[in-house]
């Protein structure tokens, strides 16, 4: 069966490559020029790598983790020691760690959370300990239900002290939503708290041995293009075109350069668009369902990723940072945690502005300047002098994951619509990893499931047709 995927980021290749497995023949049509979406990156002028996002990969990632198996590359996930590190607001330039012992789970967690005496007091351990046993307890079920509340909300109901967020939780929110504790449904928090606790390593951090796009998307495409499926950059869906029952006919492919647009035609169609450019796209007779209705409860939210390259080394943590900053969520001296960007020199601090409302239409040279005064307080014995700033790069993402306030779980929609041949995947679609790069590749894999079952009843529909894609070369 031919299946035409809109979209190559970790969702569109995860699904071209679980359909390439089951026996079919993916074509993947990205609108950019570059591979991954949201884990894209580039080099600049100098062969610098910047990214969209520094991301982190946890232990408790199943199926990225099987996705680096079964495309051999497991060797390129640097696992970091099992901690998570604090900068300390009251001294600054000092940190506070929580480490995990080698401890099964739920164990060495608590250890950590125990152990840890800069941040939270014993009474707020045991209130935190006590009013999180319903959702150890009572598992997903309870934890979807808290998708009513915000984060701060939760705690009040759960009478823990609302200075557990300026101690930890913020910092948290931040990291897994761009997002305050005020904003953030209490369901993204349980739901990571969840993983974190209950699975030994599910809080294990690993760092990409260099840029995601060289580094695990091309292995992906190399993957899906050995076993027959197909690839195309530059390749924008500008229209779904329907047939007269009101399936996909064919994606219209806008034509760049000059060049005329064009159609792909297939048995099944995808969309691994993010939700906010794919409503627009969206068919009229198609506007009036509840199933595509319902996206309109999801919007992506703002982010930063700045990059700053210093003529010395600031620091050797080869770890992810929890800044604690009112401006920054965390960061990372990628001169430290990643083979490619390694130098023993040094330091490229890799950050992530967040909540990023107020900045994100402000220059480059604002969000800079902005950084650099945080920075005082994170390295203050090295900023503003003696370290020198070499060089910058911001990259800004104004619709990056669905802004997970309450309320948002039911707007998810499955991989499967109401359109016979039509299928969405993307790591806002229901599934239960949240907005994430595992996220991403569960709601590829689940979509490439669906597509498959569905597989025999399309190919046999009189309403499709297979016809050879005008893009293969
Ligand atoms: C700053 C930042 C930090 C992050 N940190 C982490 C982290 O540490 N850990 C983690 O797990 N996750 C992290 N994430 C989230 C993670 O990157 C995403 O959840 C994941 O990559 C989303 O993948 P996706 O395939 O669903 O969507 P996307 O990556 O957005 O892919 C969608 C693709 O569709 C393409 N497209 C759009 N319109 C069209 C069109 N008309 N035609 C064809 N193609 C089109 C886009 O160009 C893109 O390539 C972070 C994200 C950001 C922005």
């Amino acid at each position: 069966m031919q299946v035409a995927i809109a979209g190559a980021g970790l969702a569109g290749l995860a699904c071209a490559k679980y359909l390439v497995d089951a026996g079919h023949q993916p074509i993947v049509l990205e609108r950019r020029d570059v591979l991954g979406g949201k884990v894209a990156a580039w080099q600049d002028e100098d062969g610098d790598w910047y990214e969209t996002g520094l991301h982190i990969f946890f232990g408790a990632y199943p199926n990225m983790l099987q996705l680096f198996k079964e495309l051999g590359i497991e060797d390129r996930l640097q696992w970091k020691e099992h901690s998570m590190i604090f900068n300390r607001q009251e001294k600054p330039g000092t940190y506070s760690r929580f480490d995990f012992p080698k401890l099964p789970a739920p164990v060495n967690g608590v250890t950590a959370i125990l152990r840890n005496n800069d941040m939270l007091t014993w009474p707020e351990k045991i209130r935190f300990g006590l009013g999180l046993l319903p959702a150890m307890v009572q598992g997903q079920q309870y934890v979807e239900a808290m998708d009513k509340y915000s984060w701060t909300e939760w705690l009040r109901r759960q009478n823990i002290p609302e200075r557990v967020n300026e101690e930890v939780f913020r910092a948290m929110t931040k990291a897994l939503n761009f997002i305050d504790p005020d904003d953030i449904s209490a369901t993204v928090v349980l739901t990571a708290l969840n993983r974190f606790l209950q699975e030994t390593n599910g809080s294990k951090m690993a760092f990409l041995d260099g840029a995601p796009t060289e580094r695990l998307c091309q292995p992906m495409v190399d993957y899906i293009t050995a076993r027959g499926g197909e690839v195309h950059l530059n390749a924008p869906l500008k229209h779904i075109l329907l047939n007269e029952a009101g399936q996909v006919s064919g994606f219209v492919i806008r034509g760049l350069d000059g060049q005329p647009d064009s159609t792909v035609t297939a048995d099944a169609y995808v969309s691994a668009l993010p939700v906010d450019p794919l409503k627009p796209l969206l068919p009229e007779p198609w506007r009036q369902m509840d199933y595509f209705q319902q996206l309109d409860g999801l919007e992506g939210v703002p982010v930063i990723n700045v990059h700053l390259w210093f003529d010395r080394k600031l620091t050797d943590i080869d770890h992810l940072l929890f800044s604690r900053s009112p401006l920054l969520s965390v960061y990372a001296d990628m001169s430290n945690t990643c083979r490619a960007y390694a130098d023993e020199n040094r330091s490229m601090l890799e950050l992530v502005l967040a909540p990023a409302k107020d900045w994100i239409s402000r220059s480059d040279e604002d969000i800079v300047a902005a950084t650099m005064a945080e920075l005082e307080r994170l390295f203050p014995d090295q900023i503003p002098a003696p370290a020198r700033l070499l060089k910058s790069k911001v990259v800004k993402t104004p619709r990056s994951v669905y802004k997970a306030t309450p309320g948002r779980q039911q707007y998810r929609p499955s991989q499967r619509t109401p359109i016979d041949n039509f299928y969405l995947t993307g790591d806002y679609t229901m599934q239960r990893y949240l907005a994430s790069m595992e996220g991403a590749v569960l709601s590829g894999k689940l979509t490439a499931q669906v597509v498959s079952e569905d597989g025999v009843a399309i190919a046999q529909s009189p309403t499709t047709q297979s016809v050879p894609s005008p893009l293969a070369s």
